[in-house]
């Protein structure tokens, strides 16, 4: 009881110790979310801010069934070199009346890492923001707090409901910097995106893995340091995709027209490089598409369902932070666009042979986008996290010959078990 009047004087001192001014940083059919500016403070390497989301209806908290709220004032704090987030108090009203409380020390809370537009890693943006100023630790109280709500155009970056500029064939008109740095994967500086991050070509320094046996999947985190990840990391993919969260995720803007380049068979895939000039817009920023390559079985599975073949369309922008574009393949009706391909397909590890078929990248994707995203990892080693993922909810179709015609290229299975979840959030 003592603590819950602790928190409710923390709470309160919080709440009235300055005018609060409160930032607009999302409002759709769902909520409207604002934030405290006044609110953020730095405290060791730690940023902190109060949020309110005001619901259009009612919602249940499952620890309090039978009262509901539409009110939520919470406590965020954000490790902004991490990227990670933690909630150390919450509070719920209906309507002024307050139904539910809980808050943990800081030190006791789970940071981690949110999922891509979702209210808290908005706010983390907000807060994050290098130019952010910080409240001084006595603000003058102002008369602004009336006008503030009406007035708080300031909009966090990648939260704008301006349409993303598509950039129309060179990157140069894309301005990269824009980009939050939300999710980003920082791979080393030596390594070369398209080949290394994802399955790349074999190089004779890396650890062996496999996909079975004492170097497989299960080992990866034990072969080399610099596997760890596949080991200790917490958002590791593939996912099972089951429960899902509604959000209004805007639609793919890609161009994706430019013909693939060359085929080759690195021992754990085989993989399609493309022609540059293939984007994704995304987050304010500009990923270009490397490569695509395949798994059989596939790695992610939708409510608990394998599909024989799965495509990882690997996009990168210039700061290496990865996107992936995930395509589920059915057994059906042979597909034309992999049928040109297949007539490449190298049997053993090879170079990169060129291609003689044209073959853009929509021909391998389904026309309906609709989509799931979540965030994850790299599925081979080093597994490294941050990558954003995009899975089309809708099959294409592949031939029974041509999903064998690929296991007989890759000689085994090379799907990575599904990985926990570990409390993210799928959007769809
Ligand atoms: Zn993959």
């Amino acid at each position: 009881m003592k603590k819950v009047i602790a928190v409710f004087l923390y709470f309160f001192l919080i709440g009235n110790s300055h005018a609060a001014v409160w930032v607009k940083l999302l409002d759709n059919n769902n909520a409207k979310i604002t934030l405290d500016k006044q609110s953020i403070l730095q405290k060791d390497n730690l940023k902190r801010a109060w949020v309110k989301v005001e619901y259009k209806t009612p919602q249940k908290n499952p620890e309090t069934v039978d009262k509901q709220y539409n009110i939520a004032k919470l406590l965020w704090f954000f490790d902004c070199a991490a990227q990670k987030s933690a909630t150390s108090q919450v509070f719920q009203y209906l309507n002024s009346e307050l139904v539910y409380s809980v808050g943990i020390d800081v030190k006791n809370a789970e940071f981690i890492e949110p999922v891509p537009e979702t209210d808290v890693d908005i706010a983390m943006r907000y807060v994050c923001k290098p130019d952010k100023p910080i409240a001084p630790a006595t603000p003058k109280t102002t008369a602004v707090k009336p006008l503030a709500e009406k007035s708080a155009l300031e909009k966090p970056k990648g939260e704008t409901n301006k349409p993303e500029a598509v950039p129309v064939k060179t990157e140069e008109k894309v301005n990269v910097d824009e980009k939050p740095e939300s999710t980003a994967v920082k791979l080393p500086a030596t390594k070369p995106i398209p080949t290394k991050a994802s399955h790349g070509k074999k190089e004779e320094h890396k650890p062996h893995w496999t996909y079975e046996g004492k170097e497989g999947p299960e080992s990866w985190g034990k072969l080399s340091p610099e596997f760890a990840t596949c080991d200790v990391g917490r958002n590791q993919s593939p996912i099972n995709i089951e429960e899902t969260m509604h959000a209004t995720l805007k639609p793919l803007k890609a161009i994706q027209k430019f013909a693939a380049k060359d085929i080759f068979n690195n021992g754990h895939t085989v993989q399609i490089n493309f022609k540059e000039g293939n984007m994704l817009a995304l987050d304010n920023a500009a990923f270009q598409m490397k490569q695509v390559h395949f798994h059989s079985p596939s790695e992610n599975t939708i409510r608990g369902k394998s599909f024989p073949l799965e495509a990882h369309f690997v996009h990168a922008d210039a700061k290496g932070n990865l996107t992936v574009i995930g395509v589920m393949y059915t057994e059906g009706k042979a597909n034309t666009a992999l049928a040109k391909l297949w007539e490449q397909l190298p049997n053993e590890i090879s170079e990169p042979i060129e291609l003689k078929n044209r073959v853009i990248p929509s021909d391998l994707i389904p026309e309906n986008r609709s989509y799931y995203r979540f965030s994850g990892s790299l599925t081979t080693p080093p597994c490294s996290e941050g990558v954003r993922w995009l899975l089309m909810k809708n099959p294409l179709t592949v031939s029974k010959e041509q999903i064998e015609a690929f296991k007989h290229a890759v000689h085994h299975n090379n799907n990575r078990p599904v990985q926990a979840l570990n409390g993210r959030v799928i959007v769809e």
